[in-house]
């Protein structure tokens, strides 16, 4: 199977022009879906059902057309289009309540297609460094316990600069599993600030935030070398509860580490959509010219009129190991397309939070119940 378009799209040179990139999207789409309904047999039943003809994709108002697929629906079916075997990742979401995880498998493509990514989206945000950093990991320690894609990600992560020693907050023993210290994440944070080589924090947003707070009212007050940044992923949603403001956190960081604003950088994807989405510097996710974000109305599906909520659904040709095309989240967002203040012309999407599902968590909520034992 050809892949002209799609290659084409992961060759662009902005990251974020929407506008150009409409075009190669569609035709990557087009053949994306042709691969899917000609290996998957799943698939193929799916869109057969809703009478859709892959070929029939022309242009983006062909996409809204383009049955969407649940991300609650990879937790219960596994869809490949490719032999496992010659799959290098399988990847796993992190787990619900319910013990369900989406399985979800990556072909050398793939792979190849999510590093060019990085690299371009990395090099937009200059998140490179030759300088090596002691990276400070608000996640899991890599073991052989654990496949959870978030892991996966965080280690990855830390190859954008040079490690000079990584610090892991949820360790794993051989008597208690894994255990979150954050005590020991603040030994370490000390600890680098005495030296003068940056740091670099990566992880869940719920643990920076409780560790920092608990230093503030201990009066710890650090400042990390020039070129230190904290970065941040995993999502939000256990904020809401906690009716944390984002600004909050912006000033505790640099009360407590003396890293200003700017150098706060936030990620978000999903196992579902392993598409890496970057805060600009007014803190706003410009949707990447890899993906496609339609707003829908919960009750309808129909598209909500521009700068309305509605659920938001996630749309790349990136994937050929499994039918990612057209994913349904179960967060409410809004895509703004009023512009932004850094320059960049493409929509920006606001997450809002997650829709009242009770027996939906996420991996945010997982972690907050390890946090709470
Ligand atoms: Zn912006």
């Amino acid at each position: 199977m050809k892949r002209k378009y799609v290659r084409k799209l992961f060759n662009t040179r902005k990251p974020y022009d929407l506008e150009k990139s409409n075009d190669v999207f569609c035709q990557a789409m087009r053949e994306n879906a042709m691969h899917h309904y000609k290996q998957c047999p799943d698939y193929k039943r799916i869109l057969d059902e809703a009478n859709f003809d892959p070929k029939s994709i022309a242009c983006m108002d062909d996409l809204i057309n383009l049955p969407f697929l649940p991300t609650l629906y990879f937790k219960h079916h596994e869809l490949f289009s490719k032999p496992l075997w010659k799959m290098p990742i399988k990847a796993t979401s992190s787990g619900t309540s319910s013990g369900f995880k989406s399985k979800i498998a990556m072909s050398i493509g793939d792979l190849w297609r999510g590093f060019k990514m990085i690299k371009r989206i990395f090099s937009y945000h200059k998140l490179w460094s030759i300088r090596p950093v002691t990276y400070l990991i608000f996640g899991y320690q890599p073991t052989k316990h654990s496949e959870a894609g978030i892991m996966k990600t965080a280690y990855g992560f830390t190859y954008v600069a040079p490690a000079k020693k990584r610090v892991y907050a949820i360790r794993w023993s051989k008597e208690n599993g894994y255990q979150v210290d954050l005590d020991y994440m603040k030994a370490a944070f000390i600890k680098a600030s005495q030296q003068r080589t940056p740091i670099r924090t990566i992880g869940f947003p719920a643990y920076t935030y409780f560790l920092l707070k608990e230093m503030k009212a201990e009066g710890i007050k650090l400042q990390m070398a020039k070129g230190s940044k904290v970065t941040i992923g995993g999502g939000w949603k256990q904020f809401y509860a906690e009716k944390v403001d984002k600004n909050e956190f912006y000033q505790l960081v640099h009360e407590v580490l003396g890293i200003e604003e700017k150098n706060c950088v936030e990620f978000f994807g999903a196992v579902e959509h392993p598409i890496l989405y970057t805060d600009c510097d007014y803190h706003h996710f410009h949707v990447p010219a890899y993906a496609r974000v339609i707003i829908r109305d919960p009750d309808t599906f129909k598209p909500v009129p521009k700068g309305q909520m509605g659920l938001i659904n996630l749309l790349t040709p990136m994937m050929e190991g499994t039918p990612l095309l057209s994913v349904m989240t179960d967060d409410l967002g809004v895509l703004h397309y009023e512009g932004c203040e850094c320059g960049e012309l493409s929509p920006w999407l606001e997450i809002i939070g997650r829709v009242g599902i009770k027996d939906i968590t996420t991996c945010a909520q997982g972690a907050d119940d390890l946090l709470s034992k």
